[in-house]
């Protein structure tokens, strides 16, 4: 992204450059840093809302996740975290099966998706890009700033939390957690019935809250190990 950005620079050199000022200003105003010199436009351009990263066909933000599109119907265009800051993850259980999640989530009329489906194997299906915000919430700003991570079953139905679920599904969470920079803890990993006014109860009372931020915090540990 880094090169794309400098080679682009240099390509539309000062035209693009006044456009992103233009943007920018406001921004660089109200942060009080006054007048920003060129070569730290370069280095921003990429955090501007509206500045469209280049998207591939089939891309995952979750290496090992297998790309299934949503309808477009159940998601809006966004250019996350440059316009919103990501900052929760926002656990799910279907009521239904991995099959009929994707089914109901590929359905423009189903008006909700999420951006990840966790199989009872721990086999991972994103559906909608981190970059943009999924209708999973039920609350427009906890749609805004959040990842909505879906798990196959039902909350009725312990068993169907299955160890493979809670280990694929934390290595998940944590990875989101570790790439927007928010702490891997209970304020900022939350199930949908938390969302303030929303009327959903997933993930229930007998989702293994402990297990699995114990399974989560192991994973954000180890993620930050490997990174130092
Ligand atoms: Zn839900």
């Amino acid at each position: 992204m880094g090169e794309q950005g400098a080679a682009k620079g240099g390509r539309d050199g000062g035209r693009a450059v006044s456009r992103r000022t233009l943007i920018i200003g406001g921004v660089a105003s109200a942060v009080g840093v006054g007048v920003l010199a060129r070569s730290d436009l370069a280095h921003m351009w990429w955090q501007v809302p509206g500045v469209d990263k280049p998207r591939e066909a089939g891309a995952v933000d979750y290496r090992g996740a297998e790309w299934v599109a949503a309808a477009a119907a159940n998601w809006r265009r966004a250019d996350r975290p440059a316009d919103y800051t990501i900052d929760r993850v926002i656990v799910h259980v279907t009521q239904g099966s991995y099959q009929g999640t994707l089914k109901v989530f590929k359905d423009p009329w189903h008006g909700a998706a999420a951006h990840y489906v966790v199989r009872q194997d721990g086999h991972i299906a994103q559906m909608i890009r981190e970059l943009d915000v999924a209708f999973h919430a039920g609350n427009r700003e906890f749609n805004e700033r959040s990842v909505g991570i879906e798990h196959e079953g039902f909350v009725d139905r312990p068993e169907d939390f299955t160890d493979a679920m809670y280990a694929a599904s934390a290595r998940l969470t944590a990875a989101i957690c570790r790439r927007y920079g928010f702490p891997a803890d209970r304020e900022h990993v939350i199930g949908h019935v938390e969302v303030p006014g929303t009327d959903h109860t997933d993930p229930g009372p007998l989702w293994n809250w402990d297990k699995y931020m114990r399974l989560v915090k192991a994973a954000y540990e180890k993620a930050g190990a490997a990174k130092a």
